[in-house]
């Protein structure tokens, strides 16, 4: 699964959003958030991103790995 981090806070650019495949990318208050449930692993957010926020979640920057419950919990909400 692909997750946003804090690099889109405040910027929230939005290039990725029509560039998903699986219309996953919806936008918050202050950043955008990955729908882990709906991602298929494409990748073709992470190009998309002028500010390089957008990681797998394998591969995230360690300081950056707490955004995958961000994500996550975006989604929880009611
Ligand atoms: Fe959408 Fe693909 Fe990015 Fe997942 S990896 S959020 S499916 S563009």
């Amino acid at each position: 699964v692909y997750v946003v981090t804090e690099a889109c806070v405040d910027v929230q650019d939005k290039s990725c959003i029509p560039v998903c495949p699986a219309d996953c990318i919806f936008e918050g208050g202050r950043m955008t958030y990955i729908n882990p449930d709906l991602c298929i692993d494409c990748g073709a957010c992470v190009a998309a991103c002028p500010v390089d926020a957008i990681f797998y979640d394998a591969e995230l920057p360690p300081e950056q790995e707490s955004f995958i419950e961000v994500n996550e919990q975006f989604f929880e909400e009611v």
